[in-house]
């Protein structure tokens, strides 16, 4: 430790990254040792700093989505490629997530005009007004999300075991009712929870939007992820999708204590 503070001297840290690289590539470890969800936000949060890289936002939410792949279960889910009835619902995204998906189509002049054209339609509607509206995500080609390795954690998290549920809520305008394996959502958050207390460690904003209106708003000006990594709030008038709950917060905040002296 340095003797004004308590963060870790240069070579304490080179130490802990060494030890870190041990958990990076296993699946996330849930229980109550908590060196891996550490190494984790230590290593999110590390990614995000880094000058050399093109797109850290990029690597930060594909290390997420891979973790998140890692660590769900081979359980029986009824999710196919080409079942697609879910891609109607809003999907909420962090900053990263949106400056992912906005790097990912800024060239693809089609994408970008659909995604004009449904923010036309889906702009400051509520969630359930969205469910009701069946508007569908305009990054669906032929029933595949044309963004597939950049697309939202949200995206990811969403599974059923039941068909005929999705189908509906989705289709049929039924009161959502998606069984979704517990163990799944648990990882869900759990991701969630390491990507939210990088950012607070980084003193980077942790606000959720509606995803048409933040990638438009990131295709909206030059070198947005740069930007946003400097400080400027270039989502500023995106409509936010609801905060995170009090108890989740707290945890998040304590999490991002625990680790941040050590980043
Ligand atoms: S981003 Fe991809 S997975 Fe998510 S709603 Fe749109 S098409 Fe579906």
């Amino acid at each position: 430790m340095t003797s004004g503070d308590n963060r870790l001297q240069r070579a304490e840290r080179r130490a802990l990254q060494r030890e870190d690289e041990k958990y990076l590539g296993l699946p996330l470890n849930l229980g109550p040792d908590p060196r891996s969800i550490a190494a984790h936000v230590r290593h999110v949060a590390r990614l995000f700093s880094q000058p050399s890289v093109e797109s850290p936002c990029a690597e930060v939410m594909a290390h997420l989505g891979e973790l998140y792949s890692r660590t769900v279960p081979k359980a029986q889910v009824a999710c196919r490629r080409g079942c697609a009835s879910c891609c109607t619902q809003m999907v909420s995204v962090t900053a990263p997530e949106a400056l992912w998906v906005a790097a990912t189509i800024r060239r693809r002049a089609q994408s970008v005009e659909k995604m004009r054209a449904a923010d036309a339609q889906t702009h400051g509607l509520t969630m359930d007004e969205r469910l009701k509206s069946h508007i569908v995500c305009p990054l669906l080609v032929e029933d595949a999300c044309s963004i597939y390795a950049a697309r939202p954690l949200g995206c990811r998290g969403f599974v059923s075991v039941d068909l005929n549920a999705c189908l509906a809520t989705f289709v049929g305008g039924a009161a959502p009712n998606i069984p979704m394996p517990a163990s799944y959502t648990d990882i869900l958050y759990a991701v969630r929870m390491l990507l939210y207390a990088a950012l607070r460690i980084k003193g980077l904003k942790d606000a959720a939007y509606e995803l048409n209106a933040a990638v438009l708003a990131a295709l909206a000006v030059d070198d947005p992820e740069a930007r946003w990594l400097e400080g400027e709030d270039i989502f500023a008038g995106v409509p936010v999708t609801g905060g995170v709950p009090p108890h989740f917060d707290l945890a998040i905040s304590q999490l991002a204590a625990h680790v941040a002296p050590t980043v």
